[in-house]
């Protein structure tokens, strides 16, 4: 029997509304894009993967355009009439023809993995060696950029048993609005919530060593990228007790090979599209594990293509400390699967399908299409 190979792959921009403005101390989100990529192999199968970043390019030197257009003119010509089966050294190949370019190749990754697993009859997890849970805990951002409108989104969200663990977006501000609106969010909260932050690297290390013990001081109990060096962040670790995370600057196994090394962070946010796919994902994990590194699963703001090809991986951890943020499909107000997510009682489920075990909504996806699609064929 021969193997089925790569027909061709399509490539769209899909863009979508928020519920809300998304405050991040890098820029102020009012839609999010996902590119999708599907790759359509020999046995008739179909893969989607999906590429989003945070806010355009403001987070990053990706954007779902750029994606598009390495995947379209690079990344796709290079995979049509390959093996769809051997996907290590199909990613192997696409990574010495394309440096870089984490978040388009890890589409690509989520596309063959789908089909994959869709081909075996088998969810994603099981090609990662198999899920070690079947829900994952979700915390919520809460980003509004105002008080008082925080501390109502976080009873709704509690009242409807969706999240009891959220993240503030701070750093934009004066260092001391930034803690009050903390303070006051944790006060209303208290013990029926978990609050932690977020500050996309916006302090230098000085206010950083001002801001967090206040900040643990007010029941803040983990603190993300307060600093944009992975240097500073690890004399940070020597002075303060407090959970720090490193986002930003993990790109990767060998920047989190790097960051162990030094004992740069208490615990790592890992993103599939950041470390440039699944299985670089997976190593990562590794290197934390073996370091003695916490593990929270990280979100780009993702849609549901993403957001579960993380799901199923983070499903395969042995450690998972700190639960998840994929919300990302929440955050959205157009449903684009045939049945939407499994969101309740604070946890999202891994879908048990054939690979990602979802189903894209196909005219609700040309609905919210860009300029139509790109084919890129033999
Ligand atoms: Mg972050």
């Amino acid at each position: 029997m021969t193997a089925p190979t790569i027909e061709r792959i399509e490539t769209c921009l899909v863009d979508l509304p928020t519920i809300r403005p998304h405050k991040l101390s890098v820029a102020t989100m009012h839609g999010q894009t996902l590119m999708l990529a599907k790759v359509y192999c020999s046995d008739g199968v179909v893969g989607i993967g999906e590429g989003t970043t945070i806010a355009g390019m403001a987070y990053g030197p990706e954007s779902p355009e750029s994606m598009k257009l390495a995947i379209d003119t690079y990344l796709a010509p290079a995979m049509i009439g390959k093996d769809a089966t051997r996907i290590q050294a199909l990613m192997a190949h696409l990574g010495k023809l394309v440096r870089v370019n984490h978040f388009s190749k890890s589409a690509l990754e989520t596309a063959l993995l789908d089909a994959h697993g869709k081909r075996l009859g088998v969810p994603l997890s099981e090609l990662l060696g198999g899920r070690r849970r079947e829900r994952l805990p979700v915390a919520w951002t809460l980003a509004s950029g105002d008080t008082v409108k925080d501390i109502g989104e976080a009873e709704s969200m509690l009242d409807a048993r969706r999240h009891k663990v959220f993240k503030l977006k701070i750093g934009a501000k004066e260092i001391k609005t930034d803690i009050k609106h903390v303070a006051e969010i944790k006060k209303a909260l208290g013990d029926r919530a978990a609050v932690r932050v977020d500050v996309n690297m916006a302090w230098s290390e000085t206010q950083a060593a001002w801001a967090i013990p206040a900040l643990a001081d007010v029941g803040c109990e983990l603190i993300e990228q307060p600093v944009a060096s992975a240097a500073a962040l690890s004399r940070l670790m020597g002075r303060f007790p407090v959970a720090l995370m490193a986002d930003e600057i993990l790109q990767g196994p060998e920047t989190a090979f790097e960051i162990a090394k030094h004992a740069g962070a208490d615990v790592f946010a890992i993103k599939i599209e950041q470390s440039g796919g699944l299985f670089a994902a997976q190593r990562v994990a590794a290197i934390a594990d073996a370091a003695g590194i916490e593990l929270y699963g990280g979100t780009m703001l993702e849609g549901a293509f993403s957001t579960i090809a993380s799901a199923h991986l983070f499903s395969s951890f042995s450690n998972l400390q700190w639960g998840t943020e994929l919300f990302g499909p929440l955050l959205i107000t157009e449903e684009i699967l045939t049945k939407p997510l499994d969101y309740s009682d604070f946890e999202l489920t891994v879908p048990n399908g054939p690979g990602l075990g979802i189903e894209l909504d196909e005219a609700k996806l040309k609905r919210w299409t860009r300029d139509g699609l790109v084919k890129v064929t033999a």
